[in-house]
């Protein structure tokens, strides 16, 4: 036996919806792109999406859209994947690592604000393990210092924050569709706005920078005419992918309430047993529980046990600079103490919907088994 710490949900309609984009005119460019968009948008609470190949484009492509370029700053996360630094790298800008609430693990409004100079363009905080971030006090920081804030929101799919969801407001959200991910494409990403101007530069970026679009071109020389206004990259995502998504959001609700339904059962299995901490709540949002994360002594010891026991458990995140490519492109000194701090201690544990309550039995047994003869041993 062997429980994955995440997986995706496919569903015979998923499947027929695949094969029906098959047996259609179009696999790429064509209608099931646009009906994926209006969906997500739709479910949000945004004006316009943007699908893209994966989440790490949508993060490159909402930079891109930001203006963000060589000699720029964009402050984000230690505690989040490499994607939400290296947007900034592939535009030349440099990343600039503010530290964590100890208690949400998410950026830290405070932390945000001391690091911002006079280069600092934009903010990409990221919504760990699916709680959103303080966001009116980020969004407050970034109104004051005029910064624009990216929203990497992989994690926070159907997530609220104060009954707005995460997608309908801020400058730009990304959301990710890896298979580990609240819905999946294969590979696949979307970026949401409310902005007319961010909206067209994200479709101008996402296809080589070109446009037909005739209000938007400087020349117009007959009906085969287009003109590349910028230099874009081939992003696009497939009609296979967008029809596999459209299906997916449908369940979307039914899959977000097995998560809040197994991540209460964890809690109420681990709340007595000393020395596991559970992930903390925030009262006044609604996550959409990506990952369960609890800290641990002797987190080594622990993961590799769980590991020997066939359940997949994970460590979400180094954190980020630590990675060797930054440590030898100048981040040798920089020091995030409550993210290093966490990152001693953290393990995910499986959650997705089709983990059955038998399966997280089993999981829950071995951890407070592993947690108390270890911890013991070690004291
Ligand atoms: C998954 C993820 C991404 C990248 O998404 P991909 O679709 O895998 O490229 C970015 N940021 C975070 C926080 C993620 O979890």
């Amino acid at each position: 036996m062997y429980i994955p710490y995440g997986k995706q949900s496919i569903s015979e309609e998923d499947i027929q919806a695949v094969v029906d984009v098959l047996h259609s005119d179009y696999l790429t460019t064509g209608p099931k792109i646009e009906e994926f968009e209006k969906e997500v948008a739709k479910y949000v609470g945004a004006k316009y999406a943007v699908a893209i190949s994966n989440g790490t484009v949508a993060l490159h492509a909402a930079c891109f859209a930001s203006g963000i370029t060589k000699g720029d700053e964009v402050i984000t996360t230690p505690i989040t994947f490499a994607a939400s630094a290296n947007c900034a790298l592939y535009c030349g800008a440099k990343p600039v690592f503010a530290d964590i609430d100890p208690n949400t693990y998410n950026i830290s409004p405070e932390e945000i604000e001391k690091n911002i100079t006079s280069k600092t363009k934009a903010v990409i905080p990221v919504h760990y393990s699916g709680q959103p971030c303080d966001m009116d006090e980020i969004i407050n920081i970034a109104e004051k210092n005029n910064l624009i804030v990216i929203q990497d929101a992989a994690h926070a799919l159907g997530a609220d924050y104060k009954g707005m969801k995460i997608g309908s407001f801020g400058d730009m959200t990304i959301f990710s569709f890896h298979p580990v991910k609240h819905i999946t494409t294969g590979e696949g990403g979307m970026i949401v706005t409310n902005n007319e101007e961010f909206y067209k530069r994200l479709k101008l970026f996402r296809s080589h920078g070109i446009t037909r679009d005739k209000d938007m071109l400087e020349k117009d020389e007959g009906a085969w005419y287009y003109e590349q206004l910028v230099l874009g990259y081939n992003y696009r995502i497939t009609d296979i992918q967008c029809a596999l998504g459209i299906s997916q959001l449908k369940r979307l609700d039914k899959f977000i309430s097995k998560r809040r339904f197994l991540t209460e059962r964890y809690n109420n299995a681990f709340k007595n047993t000393d020395s596991i901490k559970i992930p903390y709540i925030k009262e006044e949002c609604n996550s959409s529980h990506h990952l369960y994360v609890i800290q641990v002594k002797n987190r080594k010891e622990i993961f590799d046990k769980l590991r020997e026991a066939g359940i997949g458990v994970n460590v979400h995140y180094i954190p980020v600079y630590k990675h060797p490519y930054y440590q030898r492109n100048g981040y040798e000194n920089v020091c995030c103490i409550n993210a290093e701090k966490l990152y001693k201690h953290i393990i995910s544990l499986p959650l997705y919907y089709d983990l059955t309550e038998e399966q997280q039995d089993y999981v829950i047994e071995k951890v407070i088994e592993y947690v108390k003869n270890i911890v013991q041993y070690s004291i």
